[in-house]
């Protein structure tokens, strides 16, 4: 399960590690929290309801790219993910942890990734939340029986973007190599053709540094020091 903030999060930060689940036949869950009204980039759109509708079949089709199995967009307002009632959105993802019943579960760090949006340091602490609170009885009685997913992963990044305040990022411990989806997950981000304007600004940047991505192991069900890896299911899946 991969949670974002935004119609083409999952293809610039989570792309890869997405594109190789599903080339190794692991089901993937995206969910997406905002429909992306407040960007900066607007296409052609009139209004941000027009702006919204187009991200959302952005967002569809890069799924589509990417081979998710399953996607979903809520209805949260773009920017605003801060004000939101805590314990209600956390137990809408709880809610579909116990349903979906993923083992891995994927977001942004609390650093709100390479562009410090506050919108997805919130999905990072609602997600965390989600995560522990998915296996707790206590939790959400009222929202199915119990799923402990069984680890939690954060993006990390090796490279920041030049010219802007740079995140603070949570030293990684996977260092995912993804050349093989590299081109499918350039090809996700196409889709999002309503922000070409930072496909364009970031391609130097992706060129240089697009073969891998990093993740940091930020809890899991057993107590150890953390070890560096090259993937996120290892033990999970053959
Ligand atoms: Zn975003």
């Amino acid at each position: 399960m991969c949670v974002v903030a935004h119609p083409d999060d999952e293809c610039f930060a989570f792309g890869g590690a997405l594109a190789l689940a599903a080339e190794r036949g692991i089901e993937t869950y995206v969910i997406c929290l905002t429909d992306g009204q407040a960007a900066t980039n607007r296409g052609n759109a009139a209004s941000g309801e027009a702006l919204g509708k187009m991200r959302r079949a952005e967002f569809v089709a890069s799924c589509k790219v990417l081979g998710v199995t399953r996607h979903e967009l809520l209805d949260y307002h773009d920017a605003r993910l801060e004000f939101v009632d805590f314990s209600q959105a956390a137990g809408r993802l709880v809610k579909r942890m116990r349903h979906f019943q993923p083992d891995v579960v994927i977001t942004f760090g609390g650093d709100g990734g390479l562009n410090t949006h506050p919108d997805h340091v919130m999905v990072s602490m609602l997600t965390t939340s989600a995560f522990h609170w998915s296996g707790q009885a206590k939790r959400y009685p009222n929202l199915g029986a119990i799923h402990e997913p069984q680890r939690l992963f954060y993006l990390s990044t090796n490279f920041f973007i030049p010219n802007r305040q740079p995140p603070k990022p949570i030293p990684w411990t996977v260092t995912l190599n993804i050349q093989s989806v590299r081109e499918r997950k350039t090809e996700a981000f196409r889709q999002h053709t309503s922000q070409a304007p930072l496909m364009d600004q970031t391609k130097d940047l992706f060129e240089k540094y697009g073969s891998e991505e990093f993740y940091t192991l930020a809890a899991t069900n057993e107590p150890q020091a953390a070890r560096l890896k090259e993937d996120l299911f290892d033990g999970l899946v053959g």
